[in-house]
């Protein structure tokens, strides 16, 4: 129970719940409403009630009747986040799980509006029925939910040409506090007429307000795409490597990276063994012709490789992308567990990301390897261990401490996909100056002034 929660029984919040959304979308809570996905750090919180409303209007009846009574509210998606956002600090939680149409869709006009609970991989399928693709794809896109991704500004791998989820949001429909439904942009692609609540609410980690549906661009699928996969001796070799396919002048639709230790716990069949660094560059186009075109000068501007893997059929092409999806598993299976972070870092320090990952593993007696999306120079650099040794589970805390001060070092973030929840609080001071740390702060708490909208998380 928080100190904030002073006015109500759970009595009284049940009867108020039943009475909004109805006694069939109101329940006790399980444990599996009580954590997420966050890795190796064992995170489960309290609450005292879960609500599942089925409309956006019910949404806004939940949070204006909390807000009056002081219940914090934890929104939730498919609680697939690895920064322990969705994990509840008492109050209620609310799932988007009763929210699930699509509202509108207009393939002619390249735009499509959906609820918060749809899981992106169902937009992802109905937008390729129509020949069009949106295109951010998180390594979760079967599971998680796009007010999920628009709370945390999801990306994945081809983020690198088409940009993060706040690329694809021209509207938002949301729960502001103390309970209104409010409506920011829509389905103009253009809207400069007051401050971007849009862009501010993606991201927002659902301390700002409750989104309930969205506007959001779509664009034409390629005809096709071909990865190439370049082995390299070592991580600055990868670097020259990844700023020479820049230089070819190929905008790649992904630019990703692994280092040895990630291609160890990972060994691609395709590949040789024991790489010291793999580039995976893909190309496209809006005709078959011209993805081999691309493809063919990604060859050419990868030609150093000690060895270059290009698949040209359908069958290749997947296999390579199946076997990238599986990289997190294969590294968890190694010992066991990971803690698995994800800075950001200018794409021209990679190389030094990279290496002082493993150094600080070493100093910390934890292997310790890297992957990610290197055109964005984010890294998923991860300390290995045995989830049931606590002491392992402390010295890999420590050392996450110490990669997050290696990106600030570095000119880059503590945090370039998922997020801040609960585990990062307080590492943002430590990257911005502390008027920007006010401001941060200043619209929090002008957005939600009792502080009741998923507490004690994103905290500068
Ligand atoms: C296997 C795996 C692979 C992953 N790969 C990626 C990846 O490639 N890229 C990436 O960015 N992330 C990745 N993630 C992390 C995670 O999937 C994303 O952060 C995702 O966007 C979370 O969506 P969700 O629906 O599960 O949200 P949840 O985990 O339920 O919630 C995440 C945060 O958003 C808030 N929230 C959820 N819905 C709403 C809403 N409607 N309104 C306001 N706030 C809301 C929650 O309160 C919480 O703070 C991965 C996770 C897994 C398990």
């Amino acid at each position: 129970m928080t100190a904030l929660m002073t006015t109500f029984d759970d009595a009284e919040l049940l009867a108020a719940l039943c009475a909004i959304a109805g006694e069939d979308r109101v329940r006790a809570p399980r444990a599996a409403d009580l954590s997420d996905d966050t890795e190796g750090a064992g995170l489960r919180g309290q609450a005292h009630a879960v609500v599942e409303p089925g409309t956006a209007e019910q949404v806004a009846e939940v949070v204006r009747w909390c807000y009056a009574h002081d219940v914090p509210i934890t929104p939730r998606g498919a609680g697939t986040g690895y920064a322990g956002g969705a994990v509840p600090q008492g109050g209620v939680v609310l799932s988007t799980a009763g929210l699930t149409r699509i509202r509108s869709f207009d393939p002619a006009l390249w735009r499509i509006e959906v609820e918060a609970g749809v899981l992106t991989g169902t937009l992802q399928r109905r937008a390729r029925e129509e020949g069009l693709i949106y295109p951010v794809d998180p390594g979760s896109q079967e599971s998680s939910t796009v007010g999920g991704n628009i709370a945390t500004n999801a990306g994945g791998p081809h983020s690198f040409k088409h940009g993060v989820t706040r690329a694809w949001v021209t509207g938002l429909e949301a729960v502001l506090a103390p309970g209104e439904l409010v409506r920011v942009g829509g389905p103009v692609r253009k809207d400069v007429a007051g401050y971007d609540l849009t862009s501010l609410l993606v991201g927002s980690e659902g301390t700002l307000g409750i989104v309930t549906a969205a506007w959001l661009r779509l664009i034409p699928a390629p005809a096709a795409a071909f990865p190439v996969a370049a082995v390299l001796p070592d991580a600055r070799a990868g670097q020259e490597a990844l700023e020479a396919v820049l230089v070819s002048g190929v905008v790649p639709s992904a630019l990703e990276f692994l280092d040895a230790g990630a291609l160890a716990a990972a060994p691609a069949p395709f590949l040789p063994s024991g790489g010291g660094f793999l580039v995976i560059a893909e190309a496209d186009g809006t005709t078959e012709a011209e993805a081999r075109a691309s493809r063919a000068e990604l060859v050419e501007a990868l030609a150093g490789a000690e060895h270059v893997h290009a698949p040209e059929d359908l069958a290749g092409v997947l296999d390579l992308w199946r076997w990238r999806d599986g990289v997190g598993h294969a590294v968890s299976a190694r010992h066991g567990g990971k803690l698995s972070e994800d800075i950001g870092v200018p794409m021209d320090r990679l190389a030094e990301a990279v290496e002082a990952t493993v150094e600080i593993g070493a100093r910390h007696g934890l292997d310790a390897v890297s992957w990610g999306h290197a055109g964005d120079g984010n890294v998923h650099a991860t300390f290995l261990l045995d989830p049931s040794d606590a002491a392992q589970r402390e010295r890999a805390a420590t050392a996450a401490h110490e990669l997050f001060t290696l990106a600030i070092e570095l000119g880059g973030t503590v945090s370039g996909e998922h997020g801040v929840g609960l585990l990062k609080n307080g590492q943002l001071r430590r990257q911005w100056a502390p008027a920007a740390v006010a401001a941060h702060e200043a619209i929090k708490a002008a957005l939600d002034p009792k502080g009741l909208l998923n507490p004690g998380k994103k905290l500068a």
